[in-house]
């Protein structure tokens, strides 16, 4: 039998690893991993390095010649890293990461093998991959989807095995990841952002979208974790009385890091940078057990890349400290939840950040013209916006009171308001002027050069302006940040797009840049500033009611929300951006039901076992216990009159298992006529209404978990879990 008391024993008495320092300072180890630059440089040919060059900043095609070349070099560099075998590494639709690994080995013709590595296996392989989703695209009987390398992706080596980075088709050639369609989006914002830029600065030659993701995420003992099926099965506690004290003291956040854990996020950390992941913050985060990290932000594709190989990392490195690693989205209900801010903004390969205050009247002007245009994007696809963030995981943070609210608005500051609002009481040539020189007069427009007063963050608001970018923070921490960067990136791209031709008119009809540029932004200002711009509370009802009135998504259902992807307006602005097809927006959205629906399947299947084989044996264990216990009184005193607590008890036990029973049930022949729905939107649409049965089975599971003998509880508890570390 369990004995939770011993787990707890022994979870306590685990002390810090040692952590396996590799010699010298991070500078010197950072990305020794990683195939970057400055291994090109090294182990490739001349003609094959400006090749390959070519291909990664121009865009240009890679033949076969130049693979050849680079798989040549690169198989070197990895021999002398032990490697022996090769992957490509894909992110399929499942969330996480898919490889398959060949050996290096071929047969050398004389009985023996040699170590091999071609440009063909460095640019492509056919993996078995029919049981990856895939809504429908690529039907079983032809299921070789391919992989094929992505040069902008650096290759990187993750114990004996070279990992290369790639983009996951089908034979027909649509997008079966989430790379591929992240990678249209950031072509599609650099061609309509560069031509904007250009009026600005005729020198700009590239736009790139930029990301800097906080990863949050939960620790929790191993041993612990292992007898909590429902932790292990789906990823959170499904039930679980709340701990007395959880984060009410707020003395969690920021507070000192416990010793094992800090062993393990330096770890991570000196991992993490081998890999050359610029980790740079680690805190404490609000909930007990909760952990926060960042990179220094870089190119939105490449960055992903790294969220996407530390959050493997980190279950790897945790198990070695004796901890497993939540990344769920809700681990435990009643504090706080886990999400990944995606820091965003665009910035030229001349360094000018297009979301920052310029350095001059134009340089502001060309960024209240981004700034304003991401507003709009953000206004139009503001359903949209929340449904790349929904999943059956992160519901649990949409609409609880804590972020982010679901409705997707955008936060501007006090500056930022003030100063739009200013705009449209202007005449078009007043120039934007830096604050500070001039002193403040009625006539002027001024925006600080940098923005020192960001205390007035709202932390309420899914997507905020902080001073320099917009920071995302909707995204689930489980999540693949590319399906929220590529919605975002296409959207503000046909935004842009729009924007441009407006401007093209105005410039055409002989008016000044500045003056162009403000009459097309001005209507768009009066469009946004009240309506997707909010810097109130977004956690109030009355913030619900007033979204609605101001035209805002505010669908609560996730299976519903997915809809959003097949409106004629996203439809449209995915198919001009040429980020997805109609026929992959389907595809996915079969993909997203099937997934939601998936999910709560599981966790339905798991609670109401977890109800019938360890909460009701507990309980009627209990339940006899003091059964015993006053036949005996009455035995010895002939009445019951000294039994009244044991009876309140008996008859709460009695109760509450009678409705986990129920409910159980309930929830059970839901599933079962939910399973035989066939069209994937309804059978999602029909889980949906099971998550609320499931919140309601868990009301008497709790409210057992409080009177049950504490010795006699199955399941560590939220105490238990929550604390110790
Ligand atoms: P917070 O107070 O939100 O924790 P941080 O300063 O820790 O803010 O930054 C969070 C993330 O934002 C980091 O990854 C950081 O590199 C990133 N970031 C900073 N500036 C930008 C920018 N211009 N574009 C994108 N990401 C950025
Ligand atoms: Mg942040």
């Amino acid at each position: 039998m369990l004995d939770r008391f011993n787990l707890v024993r022994e979870s306590f008495m685990k002390k810090a690893k040692p952590v396996d320092k590799p010699d010298g300072l991070p500078s010197e180890y950072f990305g020794e991993l990683v195939f970057n630059r400055k291994q090109m440089e090294k182990y490739l040919d001349a003609k094959t390095l400006k090749a390959l060059l070519a291909c990664i900043d121009g865009g240009h095609p890679l033949d076969r010649a130049t693979a050849d070349g680079v798989a040549r070099g690169m198989k070197e560099w990895a021999l002398e890293h032990g490697v022996t075998h090769i992957t490509h590494w894909f992110q399929p639709l499942t969330e996480g990461t898919a490889e398959k690994h060949d050996s290096l080995i071929d047969y050398d013709g004389k009985g023996g093998v040699i170590e091999t590595f071609d440009g063909k296996s460095l640019a492509q392989q056919e993996p078995d991959a029919s049981s990856f989703p895939s809504g429908g695209l690529r039907a079983t009987f032809e299921a070789r989807g391919y992989t094929a390398w992505d040069p902008t992706s650096p290759v990187f080596i993750q114990d004996d095995t070279l990992c290369i980075p790639t983009v996951f088709l089908s034979y027909t050639g649509e997008a079966l990841d989430y790379k591929t369609p992240l990678k249209r989006a950031l072509k599609a914002v650099n061609d309509a952002a560069l031509p904007i830029c250009r009026l600005f600065d005729p020198e700009v030659k590239k736009v790139y979208s930029y990301l800097g993701w906080e990863q949050e995420y939960f620790l929790v003992d191993e041993g612990l974790f292992a007898a909590r099926t429902d932790l292990m099965i789906t990823g959170r506690t499904l039930f679980g009385h709340n701990s007395s004290k959880e984060q009410q003291l707020d003395d969690h956040y920021f507070g000192a890091i416990p010793s094992r854990v800090a062993a393990f996020m330096r770890d991570l950390e000196i991992a993490g940078h081998r890999l050359g992941i610029p980790i740079k913050t680690r805190h404490n985060e609000v909930a007990p057990n909760q952990f926060e990290l960042a990179p220094i932000y870089g190119e939105t594709n490449l960055a992903n890349d790294q969220n996407q190989i530390l959050m493997n990392i980190m279950h790897t490195i945790a198990r070695k400290h004796g901890f497993v690693v939540l990344l769920h989205e809700k681990p435990f209900d009643g504090v706080n939840g886990s999400g990944k801010h995606n820091n965003w903004s665009l910035g030229t390969d001349t360094g000018t950040k297009l979301l920052a205050p310029g350095k001059d009247a134009m340089g502001n002007l060309q960024f209240v013209t981004f700034f304003v245009n991401v507003l709009k994007a953000v206004q139009r696809h503001n359903g949209l916006l929340k449904a790349t963030i929904a999943s059956a995981t992160n519901a649990h943070r949409l609409g609880a009171n804590e972020a982010p609210p679901a409705i997707v608005s955008a936060f501007l500051g006090r500056t930022m308001t003030q100063v739009l609002r200013k705009l449209l009481e202007v005449p078009s040539d007043t120039p934007i002027q830096i604050a500070g020189k001039k002193g403040s007069r009625m006539d002027l427009v001024e925006i600080p050069e940098i923005f020192v007063d960001n205390t007035d963050r709202n932390r309420t608001s899914p997507f905020a302006f902080t001073g320099n970018r917009f920071e995302f923070r909707a995204v689930g921490s489980s999540a693949n940040c590319a399906g929220a960067m590529t919605t975002l990136n296409a959207a503000v791209a046909e935004q842009l797009l729009d924007f441009k031709a407006d401007v093209d008119k105005e410039l055409a009809a002989g008016k000044e840049l500045q003056v162009a540029v403000m009459d097309t932004l001005k209507p768009i200002i009066a469009s946004v500033i009240d309506t997707v711009c909010f810097d109130g509370n977004g956690y109030t009802d009355e913030w619900k009611a007033e979204a609605a009135r101001r035209g805002l998504d505010t669908e609560t259902v996730i299976p519903e929300m997915f809809n959003a992807f097949l409106t004629p307006e996203s439809v449209a602005m995915f198919t001009r951006t040429g980020v997805y097809t109609e026929k992959e927006l389907q595809a996915r959205n079969e993909v997203k039901w099937e997934t939601y629906a998936k999910k709560l399947q599981i966790e339905s299947r798991v609670m109401v076992r977890m109800s019938i084989n360890h909460i009701i044996p507990a309980a009627v264990t209990y339940k006899s216990t003091l059964l015993k216990e006053v036949a005996l009184y009455e035995e010895v005193y002939g009445d019951t009159e000294g039994c009244a607590t044991e009876l309140a008890i008996l008859d709460d036990i009695t109760r509450f298992t009678e409705e986990v029973r129920q409910r159980a049930r309930t929830v059970e022949n839901a599933r079962l006529a939910a399973d035989d729905i066939p069209d994937a939107y309804s059978r999602a649409r029909a889980y949906a209404d099971i998550a609320n049965m499931l919140a309601a089975l868990r009301k008497p599971l709790d409210a057992l978990e409080e009177v049950v003998d504490d010795k006699l509880w199955p399941l560590p508890k939220f105490r238990e879990l929550l604390f110790i570390s």
